[in-house]
């Protein structure tokens, strides 16, 4: 049934049910392994409207790693200081895993899009550029547009990724080659790791990404991106965001996203809401089973997608 003003509550609530049966399933990351020891069976949604609203439903206000969720907020600090980055990083999708060396060789160091491991490194890069600390401005970002002041990099995940990090300091070294980084490899990997291991709930995701759904407006009202680069962000989150099923999630829920392979995802509906969802059993390519599922049920529920 498709519902024209919903009740973002009862929406939630229905969501949580239709999707029990399938939370659970899938299999927890282990390539980093302070994430290796989570439950997969958590599970928790959240929605924020462009007001500041937030609705909820289980765990939505349980920290969990962000890990590439973080590529959103990077990317959109960067583009909104300096739109000459697409010509360091694409837009366009990428049927290959997200840390995938091919591509890159075939580009010669321009990663295929921001989405990408490859592309969160030059993004980190530019954004040490721009602020001296790219880890500090992305915290300073996310607590101010959550309003969550405890939200912090797990500094434990951090050190566990960066102890096992040779395929993403592969792509940063063949991007180093290429010539499309400033700083010192070792630099830019410890930015990244950092950045994807910050800690937030869904209602602090779903909080702190508002304004993708508000056309470039922060939370204070103050313009971060003119509703252009807003536009060009959205865009590529929904063809680049799932990894390489993008097109099975737009397929399933139309809505522009960023997955995590901690078991999150965040999703934007234009004009109207974002939300985040955690749970932390993954599909082959890395997105939360539950999370597509509840995105599903959300957009099947509501009749809300951008199409
Ligand atoms: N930190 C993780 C990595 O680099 C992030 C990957 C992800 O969430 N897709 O492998």
């Amino acid at each position: 049934m498709v519902v024209i003003e919903p009740s973002y509550q009862r929406v939630l609530d229905e969501v949580y049910d239709d999707v029990l049966p399938v939370i659970g399933q899938g299999v927890v990351a282990t390539s980093i392994h302070a994430l290796a020891q989570v439950d997969p069976a958590r599970f928790g949604i959240a929605l924020a409207t462009p007001a500041g609203e937030v609705f909820g439903a289980g765990e939505f206000q349980a920290p969990f790693s962000i890990q590439s969720i973080a590529k959103v907020f990077s990317f959109g600090l960067v583009l909104a200081a300096d739109d000459q980055i697409w010509k360091r990083i694409g837009h366009e999708p990428s049927a290959d895993p997200y840390n995938s060396l091919v591509q890159l060789e075939r580009h010669r160091g321009i990663p295929r899009n921001p989405f990408l491991n490859a592309g969160a490194l030059v993004t980190a890069d530019r954004l040490l550029g721009l602020t001296g600390d790219a880890v500090a401005e992305l915290l300073g970002f996310v607590r101010g547009e959550s309003g969550n002041h405890s939200v912090i990099v797990d500094r434990a995940v951090a050190a566990s990724e960066l102890a096992n990090c040779h395929r993403n300091a592969a792509l940063a070294h063949l991007i180093a080659d290429f010539g499309n980084l400033d700083h010192p490899v070792h630099v830019v990997l410890e930015q990244y790791v950092a950045q994807c291991a910050l800690a937030m709930s869904c209602a602090d995701v779903a909080l702190a990404a508002r304004f993708l759904a508000n056309g470039g407006l922060r939370s204070n009202g103050s313009r971060l991106m003119p509703p252009a680069d807003v536009k060009r962000l959205n865009a590529t989150m929904l063809v680049c965001g799932m990894y390489d099923r993008a097109g099975e999630a737009a397929y399933r829920f139309g809505l522009p996203a960023k997955s995590g392979i901690g078991g999150g995802i965040v999703a934007v509906v234009p004009g109207r809401c974002v939300l985040c969802v955690w749970s932390p059993g993954l599909d082959a390519s890395g997105n939360s089973v539950a999370g597509v599922a509840a995105l599903e049920s959300f957009s099947a529920r509501t009749g809300w997608s951008v199409f």
